[in-house]
């Protein structure tokens, strides 16, 4: 069934007529074709689930009624904030479609020492193309709620905003010793996970040497250098396999 996230303000009431905004109504009614009669999800960010069916389309407006109000089943239980050292749009952007469908909960872009220059001034269009990907990828994915997606700012921010309790794992492709395994193996029962993923031109030591001061722990992803969009997919992948129960 199609799912559409919504201003949670029109979802208030049940077994009420709701008119959909323009451009979903035009979504539904030019792209989907979908029909009157026919039921689809609507998502008001709260993790639930509303179902709704279409009761009336014309040129003009979509309108539909809300049925039921059921709690979505698709939210995990990890929450995981992704600090991504910021990369080409591209390949940002992959990260934010990928991480999403993954189950990612904050996405914050980070400026590192190695960041290309100019990234950093990502304009309102950049953002909001930012956002619909995320949303996007959240209603093809059947979550319930849109990860955040952070203003972009230094490593250094990030890190002294790594909340209380939280496991703070770097990702370093100089690491030998310990193993994101390793590091999950004692960490069945977390529940909060700050990854740090490095730019296109890695991490810098001092900035490694800065996140352990902060108490993040530096893993290795094994001995193959990936590339930075790989790196942040296989280490949320590795977290959900091995805490998400
Ligand atoms: N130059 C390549 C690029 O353009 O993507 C590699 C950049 S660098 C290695 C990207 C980041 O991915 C690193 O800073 C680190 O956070 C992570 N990474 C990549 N390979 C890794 C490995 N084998 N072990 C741990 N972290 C790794």
């Amino acid at each position: 069934m199609h799912r559409f996230f919504v201003a949670p303000e029109l979802l208030r009431q049940l077994h009420a007529d709701i008119t959909l905004p323009g451009e979903l109504a035009h979504q539904l009614r030019d792209v989907l074709r979908l029909q009157v009669g026919e039921q689809i999800v609507l998502l008001d960010n709260s993790g639930d689930e509303i179902l709704a069916t279409i009761a009336s389309v014309s040129k003009s407006a979509v309108d539909v009624q809300t049925l039921e109000r059921r709690a979505g089943r698709s939210e995990s239980p990890v929450r995981i904030i992704l600090c991504q050292g910021l990369l080409k749009s591209a390949r940002f952007e992959w990260i934010l479609e990928k991480g999403t469908e993954l189950g990612v909960s904050v996405f914050s872009p980070i400026l590192c020492h190695r960041s290309m220059a100019g990234l950093e001034d990502a304009g309102t269009s950049k953002i909001q193309r930012w956002q619909r990907i995320i949303q996007e990828a959240a209603e093809q994915s059947g979550r319930t709620r849109l990860p955040e997606l952070l203003p972009i700012r230094p490593l250094m921010h990030a890190l002294n905003d790594i909340p209380p309790g939280a496991l703070a794992l770097m990702p370093w492709e100089e690491e030998r010793a310990v193993t994101l395994r390793d590091a999950l193996r004692d960490a069945m029962h977390q529940i909060t996970v700050v990854l740090f993923i490095g730019p296109e031109g890695g991490l810098a030591v001092d900035e490694v040497r800065l996140a352990q001061r902060h108490g993040a722990q530096v893993v290795s992803l094994g001995s193959r250098i990936l590339r930075a969009e790989t790196a942040a997919l296989v280490a949320v992948a590795c977290v959900m396999y091995e805490l998400e129960q």
